[in-house]
This record gives C-alpha cells, sequence and structure tokens, in this order.
C-alpha cells in the first residue's frame, strides 16, 4: 500500500514529496505548478471549504506576483523599468525587500532582478540557447542593488531601461506560508501545504505522528534520497531536475547564475529547511547558485535553518543539526 502511496504521490510532485499523509486533501493548478493541501479535520466539507480559501489566497498572491499576467504588479513595475517609480501593495513592497535582503545573504546567488536573463532562456517555454553577446547585454541590467524601494510612498523603481524582475524563487514558498496562515485563521491546527516544492508542515498527522516529506532523488525518478519528518516547519528544494531541456546532450535547466547568466552548474539539488516557506525557498535558490562549500557554510551559520547540497557530482552533504534527523524509510 504504501509503495503504490509513494509512487502516485511522485507523479504529481516531481520535486518533493510527501512521504504519507492523513487527512483530506485538495490539489490544483496555480502558479503554473502543481499544488496540494491536506488538512487534518473531522468534517470532511468543512475541510474542504478551508482548503479551497487557502487556494484562492495563492491566487490573489499570484495576481499580484507573476510576470505571466501583464495586470499584475510586478508586471508594471517591470513595464515602468527605467521610466518610473510604481506604487505597490504593502505585502509585495515587503517581499521584495526581503528578496534583497537573500540577494546580500547568499552573495548575489539570489537574485530577483535575474528577469532579463529568464526571459533569454526561456526554460519553462521550452528552452532557448542565447548568444554570448546577448547574455553580456543583459550584465549591466540584472544587478538587485538597482532595485529602488521607497518604503515610505510604497513605490519599487528599477533604475535601469530594461531591467525586470522575477519573483518565481520566492513566490511559491510565500504562498504556501500564506496558505498556512489561512488554514490556522479557519481554525486548522494541522496539515501540510505544498506549493510544488515548496512545503508548509504544522501540527501532526491524524495518528499523531509528524508530517514526513520524501526529498527526491535528483537524477534517479521516483527515488528518495531520504525522508524527514516535519514539525512547524517548511521545506523548499531547488533542483536542475525540476524544469529544464536538454540541447545537444547537455541539460540547461531554470536556476540561473546572475555572474555568468548561465544555468548554474554547481549543484544537483539543494534543499533547505526552515521556520517559514518564504526563506527555505529564496534560500535553496540562492544557495544551489553559491554551490556547496560556500553554501553549507551559510547554512551552518543561519540558526534555524538545516540543509542537504547535492553537488555536480551527485555527493551529497547535511548540515550538522539535519544529519540524525534523515531517514530511509
Ligand atoms: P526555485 O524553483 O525556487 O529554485 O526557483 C527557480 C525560479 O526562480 C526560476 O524558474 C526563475 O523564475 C527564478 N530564478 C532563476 N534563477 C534565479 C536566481 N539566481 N535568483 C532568484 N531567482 C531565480
Ligand atoms: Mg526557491
Amino acid at each position: 500500500m504504501k509503495i503504490v502511496l509513494l509512487i502516485v504521490v511522485l507523479i504529481v510532485f516531481p520535486i518533493t514529496a510527501y512521504a504519507d499523509e492523513g487527512g483530506f486533501k485538495k490539489s490544483k493548478k496555480l502558479m503554473g505548478t502543481e499544488m496540494e493541501i491536506t488538512v487534518v479535520s473531522a468534517d470532511e466539507k468543512a475541510a474542504h471549504k478551508v482548503i479551497d480559501a487557502a487556494f484562492a489566497e495563492i491566487r490573489r498572491i499570484e495576481e499580484l506576483m507573476s510576470t505571466y499576467i501583464p495586470e499584475s504588479q510586478i508586471s508594471k513595475i517591470n513595464s515602468a523599468a527605467g521610466k518610473k517609480a510604481v506604487k505597490v501593495d504593502h505585502e509585495l513592497l515587503r517581499l521584495i525587500k526581503r528578496a534583497v535582503e537573500y540577494a546580500e545573504m547568499t552573495e548575489g546567488g539570489f537574485n530577483i532582478a535575474v528577469g532579463p536573463l529568464i526571459k533569454l532562456w526561456r526554460v519553462s517555454e521550452g528552452g532557448n540557447i542565447p548568444k554570448k553577446d546577448e547574455i553580456k547585454k543583459t550584465h549591466e541590467i540584472i544587478d538587485y542593488r538597482d532595485i529602488v524601494i521607497n518604503e515610505k510612498k510604497e513605490t519599487v523603481f528599477l533604475k535601469k531601461n530594461g531591467m525586470a524582475i522575477d519573483l518565481g524563487g520566492i513566490a511559491k514558498g510565500y504562498a504556501s506560508d500564506r496558505a498556512e496562515i489561512v488554514l490556522k485563521k479557519n481554525g486548522i491546527v494541522s496539515g501540510i501545504v505544498a506549493v510544488a516544492g515548496d512545503i508548509n508542515a504544522f501540527g501532526k498527522k491524524a495518528d499523531g505522528n509528524k508530517w514526513r516529506v520524501g526529498i527526491q532523488h535528483p537524477r534517479k525518478k521516483g527515488t528518495f534520497i531520504g525522508i524527514i519528518e516535519l514539525e512547524d516547519e517548511a521545506v523548499s528544494t531547488s533542483g536542475d531536475y525540476e524544469r529544464f531541456f536538454i540541447r545537444d546532450g547537455k541539460r540547461y535547466h531554470h536556476i540561473i547564475d546572475p555572474k555568468t547568466g548561465e544555468p548554474a552548474g554547481k549543484c544537483q539539488s539543494v534543499t533547505i529547511i526552515a521556520k517559514e516557506a518564504t526563506a527555505t525557498d529564496a534560500l535553496s535558490t540562492g544557495i544551489f547558485v553559491m554551490g556547496p562549500e560556500k553554501g553549507m557554510e551559510l547554512i551552518e551559520r543561519l540558526p534555524d535553518v538545516e540543509g542537504i547540497i547535492i553537488d555536480a557530482k551527485g555527493n551529497m552533504a547535511v548540515s550538522s543539526g539535519l544529519k540524525n534527523r534523515i531517514k530511509d524509510k
């Protein structure tokens, strides 16, 4: 039974998957990805209603932050790049500010100003290999320090023409955190929110055990590198196997190293555990770019942050606080 369950779940979540469950659940496609929410509740109808409220919250965030929606505030900031400051919701301003903090923390590995490079590579639309000089031209317009945040006026201004913010590396984590807040406000004390690979687990399963999350092996589809029990924690995985295309036998994936303008090459996957998915999402992306040495140093330095890094050769490193928490079944 358990084996069947693992396989079914893996189809839905190629990135990180539940190892098991307990409660009522529902999945939906939003933010261009599959997501699933499970809640422990005595009342199935009420549970589904609450889950729908959490999905509505995620949809609200998508409408605010997606670069695929022309009316979104992010699209408005981007189309005013080099021209004028754009008034935005306090919530978006705060998230952009946090994203800049993660950029500083990861030495620019995490960089929401990568928009122009994302547009060049088009990994989510099938892929395109840009010419070297096209990549070079973006160099001037991908500096996150050129994002001007005015907290008093609540505006965001991109200093240079052609700049573009892309929140793809943090918005799903933020959405996962917000969905959890909505569930809790509606009386749910235990559940798991999986916005693709950005997962929040709170409370315990119906059987009293902790929620278990399987971490996907980056090269062996359907195999876990380990299972971690979570309680009031978030986990995110960034991997080169999530969104990619292959050209002439070479893998090109969706996490771009702002220094080279090409897909980051130092890791196959990075899993981060912390209190909030906004943090785990940004850090997993940023540490993926930083690579195993600097990345693990950062994980060890940050309080309440643990992680697993699989380097480009497939070697796995686990942070000190996580070593005895990884299970093989
Ligand atoms: P994730 O799956 O959370 O690791 O985020 C990957 C997504 O973040 C990509 O699909 C892009 O939208 C965006 N992204 C790519 N490279 C970076 C980067 N170096 N810093 C921040 N966001 C990035
Ligand atoms: Mg991320």
